[in-house]
């Protein structure tokens, strides 16, 4: 026996037994015990990488372990294939998205091969086809028509590179995780599902996930994000408008002394128009603008704001609070 492994041999040789015996292949058989197993369907940007590796590796042990344990075990792939990666690479490369991704799918379908993994590719699948996102369009439909998913504008982390929205976990230190280059905030009509309505729902699950790090199922909670508070309305002096503030400490109004707005309030341009602050508050608004906003940057900014020129009524006590817009809550 030759003491070295040989991967080309050895390798190439069992998978094709695997392959020639449709070993992975996936009949429903009732009377066996189903077992569903995905990982995360890779996006296809190119080649795989060791991060694909590691991933689709620990996924394939799992697979060969519960199929040994008698287990029918359907352990699928497919490719995460819209988005604006794709078309961007196809304007760098001059090349139509379709072709620069069912390229890549074929490169990578063909490494993950060779890697041997389990899958019954029979039933492969790519968002970007028609048969497969039809169905993600009827599952919008029924949300859209039920009122559960609907438009309305607001700001969002915006990269003019890439040319596209971020998720608040994309932005690194201010900047897009992708290119690297600084993100700004801008406002653009947004598609938003009513999550809200099953915050309940939501909650009493995270309680039933068995086995859940505590930290993930906090993680869980803090982004279903209820909380228990009441609504408080201040007047603006002078004015009919009315600046609502949502505290889980209402108890604490007594003390407020000054009142702060988020630079992207729309009362803010308004509160400042014609006082001698217009100038200041505007230019504000513009420089945070291209600040990272997201909870852990905000932490770490210096605390500033500009005095907007109005004052509210703190309804507690009748005091007059100074309105500032500033980079913090
Ligand atoms: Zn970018």
């Amino acid at each position: 026996m030759d003491s070295r492994y040989q991967p080309q041999a050895i390798e190439a040789k069992w998978q094709k037994r695997w392959e020639d015996a449709q070993l992975f292949k996936v009949e429903e058989t009732p009377a066996r015990e189903k077992y569903y197993l995905l990982e995360m369907f890779p996006y296809p940007s190119g080649k795989i990488h060791m991060g694909h590796v590691r991933n689709y590796t620990i996924g394939d042990v799992v697979a060969r372990y519960k199929r040994m344990r008698g287990f029918n075990v359907l352990h699928p792939m497919g490719w995460d294939a819209f988005g604006m990666p794709a078309e961007n690479a196809a304007i760098a490369n001059r090349t139509h998205p379709a072709k620069w991704t069912y390229e890549n799918i074929a490169t990578m379908r063909a490494q993950l091969k060779r890697m041997g993994f389990s899958y019954d590719w029979d039933r492969e699948l790519a968002t970007c086809r028609p048969e497969y996102y039809r169905w993600e369009q009827w599952l919008f439909l029924q949300m859209a028509e039920r009122g559960m998913a609907y438009r309305k504008e607001s700001y969002v982390n915006w990269c003019e590179p890439c040319q596209t929205v971020l998720a608040n976990e994309q932005v690194e230190a201010g900047m897009c995780w992708r290119c690297g280059k600084p993100v700004r905030q801008k406002k653009l009509w947004q598609w938003f599902f009513k999550i809200t309505d099953f915050a309940e729902d939501l909650l009493v699950h995270c309680d039933l996930l068995p086995g859940w790090p505590e930290k993930v199922t906090t993680m869980q909670r803090n982004w279903i994000g209820k909380s228990v508070g009441a609504e408080i309305r201040f007047a603006v002096e002078n004015s009919d408008a009315v600046i609502s503030v949502f505290t889980t400490r209402p108890d604490t109004v007594f003390g407020a002394t000054f009142m702060c707005l988020a630079p992207e309030h729309p009362l803010v341009p308004t509160l400042a128009a014609g006082t001698d602050q217009a100038d200041a508050v505007a230019a504000f608004i513009e420089r945070i603008s291209l600040q990272d906003r997201s909870s852990k940057a905000i932490e770490s900014y210096e605390k500033e704001g500009v005095f907007t020129g109005a004052y509210c009524i703190n309804p507690m006590n009748g005091r007059r609070m100074p309105v500032y817009t500033a980079n913090f809550a």
